[in-house]
């Protein structure tokens, strides 16, 4: 009994021993928050905890007055929440405190209803352990300047015809006499919408070149000069998938461009290779056999991306079609879409050719994600190698950046002035306005000099010099010879 006593006692001993170890190494292994990052963009702000290790943690809204709770387990903070910049962000102020069952407490105090996203990433080459809070505002468009909602609608029926048409001649049947009706209403004179894509960006830098030069940086300078070089010609405008430095997935950079009813999306990047040597431009389009991989990909996942085939914008709306006319209809569009994509990355390339060394002297296809819209023509532009020192540092020059942005715009609506979609100004200026002679333009009620010049892409000196002009004043029916 008294051994027996005493093997009991011992054990307890060796427990109660264990039980301390274990609470001495729960507190030696207290995550630290090492450092904080803010990524604000237009429909919402990323808060990024970089961690010491894993972290177990709570988000939850009070309001009166509006705020974000943020709780972490076991969690110190070793760094100042002062130097977190809250510009531009829902966020007024950032407070933190230790809760009493330990742990830490980060209070956002809002200026708006935020619906708050939370989840942890896995170390990596570049970062730590993460624990990610996206406080996201409902209503919000993830584009700060989104097109025109008549101008949507314009487009949607104007896509609801093509598809009709195509559909018609894939089954031989007559197209849809209500489809064909859209063509008889008046010319709605539509703007060309091109989606920029700035690859990269917030948590991801994109590749960094050997002076530090980051990728996210210098393709977002490079596609908001492409934008403003779209929005000064008349009969097009340009969105951005992302204009700030923030993070937007792949999928949702092409989904914005479905959003914002893009007839083209260019996406733009600079290479990086382990060796310094390599330099030049490259213009890549989507593969065959990425395509054909994806068609099958689209369809398996009909029933997940409802949003995309045949859902919330309708564009393609295949979902009262059988499987097999499905299968058909979009091959059909994923081939007029690369065959359109390849047409203009040719134009592109020829215009980079000219500012630019090229690496490859053809379009390159390769299975890019973000080249994946099934009828959206669409083109992934490496402006250079970053890894090269030389080419870096032209890439950081506001220069070559216009250069590079000017070669872009200038291929994308060279292909456009030969294949204007119906229902845009440009189908219109050539239908209505030149009247025999391709080098002739015929002035229209509201037209200005600066206006006919830049639509041209020539300046309006050249554009007065050919028609022996002295005063910017046009008559409407005059008809212009463009040189
Ligand atoms: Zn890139």
């Amino acid at each position: 009994m008294r051994a027996l006593l005493a093997g009991w006692r011992r054990q307890a001993l060796l427990a109660l021993t264990a039980l301390v170890a274990i609470v001495a190494s729960a507190s030696a292994q207290a995550v630290e928050v090492d450092n904080m990052r803010l990524w604000s963009a237009p429909d919402h702000v990323r808060l990024v905890f970089d961690m010491s290790g894993p972290v177990n943690a709570n988000v939850f809204t009070l309001a009166d007055p509006d705020r974000v709770v943020i709780d972490l387990d076991g969690t110190d903070l070793d760094f100042d929440i002062g130097q977190l910049d809250l510009d531009d962000s829902a966020i007024d102020q950032v407070r933190t405190g230790v809760r009493e069952s330990g742990g830490l407490r980060v209070v956002l105090d809002v200026n708006r209803r935020v619906a708050p996203q939370s989840f942890t990433l896995a170390p990596n080459e570049q970062y730590s352990d993460r624990f990610v809070v996206d406080l996201n505002y409902p209503g919000e468009s993830a584009v700060s300047d989104p097109i025109d909602p008549i101008e949507a609608m314009v487009r949607d029926q104007e896509m609801a015809a093509q598809r009709a048409q195509a559909e018609a001649s894939a089954t031989g049947q007559a197209p849809d006499p209500q489809e064909a009706r859209v063509a008889a209403q008046p010319h709605p004179k539509r703007d060309i919408i091109v989606a920029v894509d700035a690859g990269h960006g917030g948590e991801d830098p994109g590749a960094t070149g050997p002076s530090g030069t980051r990728e996210k940086d210098v393709v977002l300078d490079i596609a908001r000069k492409l934008k403003a070089r779209f929005d000064q010609t008349p009969g097009f405008k340009a969105i951005m998938t992302r204009d700030g430095d923030y993070y937007v997935g792949l999928r949702q950079r092409t989904l914005i461009a479905r959003q914002q009813k893009a007839d083209f999306f260019v996406s733009i990047h600079a290479d990086a290779v382990r060796s310094s040597q390599p330099y030049g431009s490259s213009v890549y389009a989507l593969s065959q056999g990425g395509a054909s991989s994806e068609t099958a990909r689209w369809l398996a996942a009909t029933e997940n991306e409802s949003d995309l085939i045949g859902g919330v914008d309708g564009n393609l709306s295949l979902d009262d079609k059988d499987e097999v006319l499905r299968g058909v209809l979009l091959d059909l569009t994923m081939t007029a879409t690369m065959n359109d994509s390849l047409a203009t990355g040719g134009q592109v390339l020829d215009q980079l050719g000219r500012i630019n060394k090229l690496h490859k002297s053809s379009v390159e296809q390769a299975g890019f994600v973000v080249l994946k819209s099934p009828d959206i023509p669409s083109l992934l532009v490496e402006t250079g190698f970053i890894s090269n020192p030389r080419e870096e540092a032209q890439l950081r020059s506001s220069s070559h950046q216009a250069e590079l942005a000017q070669a872009v715009y200038s291929g994308v609506v060279a292909h456009f002035r030969q294949h204007p979609p119906p229902t845009s100004l440009l189908a219109w200026q050539r239908d209505q306005g030149r009247g025999g002679a391709s080098n002739e333009y015929r002035v229209q009620s509201g037209d200005t000099l600066s206006q006919v010049a830049a639509s041209h892409d020539i300046t309006m000196q050249a554009l007065k010099q050919a028609n022996g002009l002295d005063s910017d004043i046009l008559r409407v029916g005059q008809v212009l010879t463009i040189p």
